[in-house]
């Protein structure tokens, strides 16, 4: 079985969580983490180490790329923590450290295959950026979206980035995690993409750590609660971070 893992933004107590229940769950041969690892949160240096240390594999996330390439395009609140990341990885910890971390950042993988299935941290399309959500499949939204993401899938891909948890269909149908708790079939030869939602930051109105478990016939979502005030403190009293990052971590916006 594996364990797919994404957008852990630097949340430790959110991090610690989840590897003990991928541990307490048993089985578990291989741990993918789909990017964003760092970002938002307050613990990047430690998000890091324990991520090398614990996943066969580390994807190139938008906040990764940021961190090393430079913070266009984001909003103000988003760019001000991706220039606290960058300084506490450059700057916080020592050089030969730093060195390691910075070399592994910039030579993150964007994509990674198995079988027939794709990982990426986004999209087919767009490994990094392009966000897949439930309102590119509401009338208005671009009628070949879709179509094209799919026709570059084999059978299965595992995406993270938007922290909503849940499975798209080649027929235009999403299912939110929180409508499949039995878990969901994969194994009937359709195309599906799967988001596999956020260990550190979710967004979809539960602010319990959310990951995916894969056994190669079928996806379970996992929840797992966590100390989401000692994370959220952390932030909070970061003047890089602030208030409203804090908050919606209790949230789950
Ligand atoms: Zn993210």
């Amino acid at each position: 079985m594996i364990a797919l893992i994404s957008d852990l933004h630097a949340n430790m107590a959110a991090i610690d969580a989840v590897f003990a229940d991928i541990d307490s769950v048993g089985g578990v041969d291989r741990i993918y983490c789909l990017g964003d690892v760092i970002g938002y949160g307050p613990q990047p240096v430690e998000a890091l180490d324990v991520t090398i240390d614990r996943c066969s594999l580390i994807l190139m996330g938008n906040h990764e790329a940021a961190v090393v390439g430079g913070a266009y395009g984001f909003r103000e609140q988003a760019r001000r923590a991706i220039d606290w990341t960058r300084a506490a990885i450059r700057e916080g910890v020592a050089k030969p450290r730093a060195k390691r971390l910075w070399d592994l950042l910039r030579n993150l993988p964007h994509k990674h295959h198995f079988g027939d299935v794709l990982l990426v941290h986004g999209s087919p399309r767009d490994p990094i950026m392009e966000y897949v959500l439930e309102s590119d499949l509401w009338e208005g939204a671009d009628p070949r979206k879709m179509p094209e993401i799919f026709s570059m899938i084999d059978r299965l891909c595992f995406v993270g980035h938007t922290h909503r948890p849940g499975v798209f269909t080649e027929d235009n149908v999403f299912l939110p995690a929180r409508e499949l708790t039995d878990g969901y079939d994969v194994s009937d030869g359709l195309k599906y993409l799967i988001n596999v939602g956020s260990v550190g930051q979710p967004r979809d109105n539960d602010p319990r750590a959310c990951y995916c478990l894969f056994t190669g016939d079928a996806v379970y979502f996992r929840r797992v609660e966590y100390d989401i005030e000692a994370t959220a403190s952390l932030v909070r009293d970061n003047p890089d971070l602030g208030a409203r990052l804090a908050d919606r971590l209790g949230k789950g916006q």
